[in-house]
């Protein structure tokens, strides 16, 4: 199931400026989101639109992340989270911080999606001692322009791992992600 937007609608990011005409898709499952990438150009993913500018504005679709923001699994043994991309960063922190566990890295809002925070690798106030968001994802799953879809981490399709941290959604789109929580 999908909501969509044939013909466009104004979107924007969080500076609200520029506003830009884009046909917004919101897929309710991982599979739909790879069918409405692979069906398309001009494509960008969105999650939250925090970003300030256009960045999550796709020239002619825009796919969201909001449908998918299931938490999938959670090993306490090893703090590991696997969620979908569009599961926020305020999401985890209501479920697991009265749990003792917390996120390494927060950026100044915690109104952001996970698929966001890997696409942007958000800072908090302690980049220079921890580094980017990143350093705290362990894997996720990308779809490609192609239609395949790729699981990345720092020995799966390393490169491509690389490239979608802090790429801006350029690569593809990604689906779901482990994520390496603090223990506190
Ligand atoms: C009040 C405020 C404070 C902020 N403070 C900080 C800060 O301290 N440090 C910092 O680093 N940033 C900060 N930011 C910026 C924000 O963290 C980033 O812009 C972040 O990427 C927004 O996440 P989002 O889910 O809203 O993504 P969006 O704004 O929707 O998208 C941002 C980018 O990620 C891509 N993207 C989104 N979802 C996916 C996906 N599933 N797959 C592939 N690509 C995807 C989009 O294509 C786009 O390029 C702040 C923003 C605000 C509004």
């Amino acid at each position: 199931m999908s909501t969509s937007s044939p013909g466009g609608i104004g979107l924007s990011g969080w500076g609200n400026y520029p506003k830009a005409s884009s046909e917004l898709l919101t897929p309710q499952t991982p599979a739909g989101a790879r069918d409405h990438l692979l069906a398309r150009s001009g494509v960008v993913a969105r999650g939250a639109g925090r970003a300030y500018g256009d960045a999550a504005i796709g020239t002619q679709s825009t796919i969201s992340s909001r449908g998918l923001n299931r938490m999938r699994s959670f090993d306490a043994a090893t703090a590991r989270l696997t969620v979908e991309a569009g599961v926020t960063i305020a999401d985890i922190l209501a479920v697991f911080e009265p749990r003792g566990f917390f996120l390494k890295v927060v950026p100044g809002t915690k109104f952001v999606t996970i698929g966001g925070a890997i696409a942007a690798d958000v800072h908090g106030k302690n980049h220079h001692r921890d580094g980017g968001f990143g350093t705290i994802v362990d894997s996720f799953r990308l779809a490609l322009p192609g239609g395949e879809i790729v699981t990345c981490s720092r020995s799966e399709n390393a490169a491509l791992f690389a490239a979608t941290l802090g790429g801006m959604g350029l690569t593809g789109m990604i689906l779901d992600a482990t994520l390496r929580l603090l223990p506190i």
